[in-house]
């Protein structure tokens, strides 16, 4: 397999499945589950199209501005943070991959 589908936004599980309806010349990629589906005139369109999540997106954006605020505050202030906020940083980092 030279992709990798994501989870189906509506029922989350991973059972998204590739298809080419050669008599309708579309490219479809399907939840198995519960059936919802988009299709386009390529491949490589319809695979991008699935995995796309404009919301996690618009989430690690904020999380990231999240985490560049607290850095921010934390040179700002003249003593060292609370355990809980550095906690808290080092999820933030992990959640980014940072
Ligand atoms: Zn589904």
């Amino acid at each position: 397999m030279d992709y990798e589908l994501k989870y189906c936004p509506l029922c989350d599980v991973y059972a998204a499945q590739y298809q080419y309806w050669e008599d309708r010349n579309d490219h479809v990629v399907a939840c198995l589950q519960c059936g919802c589906n988009v299709t386009a005139y390529s491949k490589q369109q319809v695979i991008n199209t699935w995995n796309k999540r404009p919301e996690e997106e618009k989430l690690l954006k904020l999380l990231h501005e999240c985490y560049m605020r607290f850095k921010s505050y934390q040179m700002d202030v003249d003593m060292s943070p609370p355990e809980h906020h550095r906690d808290f940083m080092k999820r933030i980092e992990a959640a980014l991959g940072t």
